[in-house]
Order: C-alpha cells, then structure tokens, then sequence
C-alpha cells in the first residue's frame, strides 16, 4: 500500500504548518494526508480542501463576513438548503483526494463527470506489482435475483479455485508486463539483447484488478451527489468501501452538512406521486394490497420495504 518513503513524505508535509486567512477546520486538518486503507492495497487521502460550514451559509446568505449568527440557525439554514435542493451554496465548498484504487473500480467512479481527474499515466510509468483480491466474506456468487448482485457466499473449493485463478491470473500477465517492459527499476533494459516494449503498449495486458492511482477534486454539491450513490447499498462492494471512507472525511470537514445530508438524502426516500396515494389510503385505514394500489409488483415491493412491512 503505502511505501516507507511515501509514509515519510506524508509525514514531512504533515509536519509543515502555514499560516492563513481562509477557514480551516481542525477535524479535517488532523486527517489531511494520511491514508485511510480501503481494500486491500488501495486507499484515501485528502490532499487539500476549501471551505467548511460557514462557508456554505456565507455564500447562501452572500455575506461578507462569517456574521454573528448562532450556530443552531446556521444549521437551520444548511438543513433548509438540503431539503430545498437549493445546490449551489454547497458548490462553494471543494475537497481533492487522492486514490488508489483498483482498475475496474475507476471505471464506476469516471462516471461521475463532474470532478476534476488526473490519473496516473501508465504510458509514462510502470504500474505497481498489486492487485485487489477479494477478501473472503466478500467473495460471493452470481445473484439468482439481482443480475448486478451477488449472491451468497462461495466456500470451501469453490472459493479457494476462485482466488488461485485471480491471484495466478494477475500475477502471469503482471509476470509479461515485465517481461515485455524488460527494464530494471532504474530504466536499465533487463536483458541487453532484447528491446522493451512502450510502456502504453504493455499494460494493455493488464487485468482489471490492478491497481491504479489520481487525484479527484469536486465541490460538495457533486460529491454528495457522488456519494449518495455509491454508498447506497446497490453500489458494488468494491466502490462502496472507497465512499464510506470519504463519508468520514465529509463528517469531519462539513458536519452540519453532513447530517443534513444523512437526514435528507441518505436516509431518506422518495415515494412516487402513486405511492404517496397509496399510502393516504391506508393512513385513512383502507387494507391496500399490491393489486387495489396500482403499483407495479416492484414498486410495491420497494415501497413495503421502504416501509418496513412485508410485501
Ligand atoms: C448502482 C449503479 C449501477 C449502475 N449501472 C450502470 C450500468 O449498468 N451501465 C452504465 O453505463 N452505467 C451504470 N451506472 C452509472 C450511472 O448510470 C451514472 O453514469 C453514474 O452513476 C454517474 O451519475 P451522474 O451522471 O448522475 O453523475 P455525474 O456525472 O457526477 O453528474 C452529476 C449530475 O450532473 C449532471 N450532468 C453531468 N454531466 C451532464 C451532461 N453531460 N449532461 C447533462 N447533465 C449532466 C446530471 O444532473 C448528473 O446527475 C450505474 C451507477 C450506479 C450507482
């Protein structure tokens, strides 16, 4: 994961102070730079960030200063502007990471085209020798009912086949990625008598489970967005354990957004204008089931679960 010289660079700049104006926030200022591991080679680090709660309501409010208002109506404020989805207060706010983070699972997160990327170029350097094996409670079988779900866990054979072909698999094309770069750390050919092929070309045999590595800066508003979908349990595993761990950070930076955000978004759902009948009807004491509701047998399904009542 983290080399003795990298941890000796994080050190070094967590041990440089600077003096400013703008708005820190002491929570987040302890975590800056540090990994938090997450799989098994990859992790999370804030790189730098802007901004805190107050900043949010100053630009709300369009101030110009950081007022005398109590802290309760300052967060009154925030809670609105979630409710209201009023967004761009929240923009004003801007956090950079960096990750490491399996192939396969940055393809999921380059989905989210409102961040600014910079990935490591596996044109110009080599990539490292390591690779996301599952852990095994995570190591599950096709879903019968969900065909982007996973099922229940493999065991016994059937698991231990599974991990030998992931770990023989990533290391023999790893093996020819080297073969085929044939340079030494210091970018000395390996073998004198044969020619290395460009790096860009290599790693195209690469398996997905590599690991790789950016920098990923958003404003809030955007990665709210980003995490409100990839926390949620319909989220792969493998993204999913990258977002709890900047929700932690979301905690430390931005409080009272983020128990807006819990209240209003994570925690919350969203009932249909039929669901919302539906559910006036039995408030009023109607015994409404799936047929008399005029919700689609998924939909009932998803609004009893919501709920908490048996379908
Ligand atoms: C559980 C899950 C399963 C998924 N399955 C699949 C799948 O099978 N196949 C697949 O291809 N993808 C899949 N996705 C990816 C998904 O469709 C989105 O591409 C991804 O979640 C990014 O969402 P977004 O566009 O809202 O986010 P962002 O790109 O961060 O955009 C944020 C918001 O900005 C606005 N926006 C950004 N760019 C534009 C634009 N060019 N035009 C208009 N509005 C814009 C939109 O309002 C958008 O919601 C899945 C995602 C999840 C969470």
């Amino acid at each position: 994961m983290i080399t003795r010289d990298q941890q000796a660079e994080i050190d070094a700049a967590r041990a440089a102070t600077a003096q400013t104006r703008r708005a820190t926030v002491p929570a987040l200022e302890a975590m800056l730079f540090q990994a938090t591991p997450v799989l098994d080679h990859g992790f999370v680090r804030v790189i730098d960030y802007m901004g805190d709660d107050a900043a949010i309501v100053q630009a709300a409010r369009v101030s110009y200063g950081r007022g005398t208002r109590k802290v309760s109506e300052d967060a009154g404020l925030i809670r609105y502007l979630m409710r209201h989805r009023h967004s761009t207060p929240f923009e004003m706010a801007e956090i950079k990471y960096h990750v490491k983070l399996p192939i396969f699972v940055a393809r999921q997160w380059i989905r989210h085209r409102t961040a600014n990327v910079n990935e490591y170029s596996a044109r110009y350097s080599i990539l490292d020798r390591e690779f996301y094996i599952p852990s095994p409670e995570h190591l599950a079988a096709q879903s019968d009912s969900n065909r982007q779900g996973r099922g229940d866990l493999l065991t016994g054979d059937a698991a231990a086949e599974v991990l030998d072909i992931l770990r023989s698999d990533a290391m023999r094309t790893y093996d020819n990625y080297a073969h085929m770069l044939n340079e030494a750390p210091d970018g000395a050919p390996l073998d004198p008598a044969r020619q290395g092929l460009a790096r860009e070309l290599a790693r195209m045999n690469l398996t997905l489970n590599t690991y790789t590595q950016w920098y990923w800066k958003c404003d809030l508003h955007n990665l709210l967005h980003f995490l409100s979908l990839r926390t949620d349990a319909h989220a792969q595993y493998e993204i999913r354990a990258y977002a709890d761990a900047m929700l932690a950070t979301v905690e430390a930076w931005v409080p009272q957004t983020f128990a807006a955000f819990k209240d209003f978004r994570l925690g919350a759902v969203t009932f249909s204008a039929g669901m919302l009948a539906v559910l006036k009807r039995m408030l009023a004491g109607e015994a409404v089931d799936q047929k008399a509701s005029g919700l689609s047998k998924r939909e009932w399904g998803e609004m009893m679960a919501a709920l908490g009542r048996e379908g």
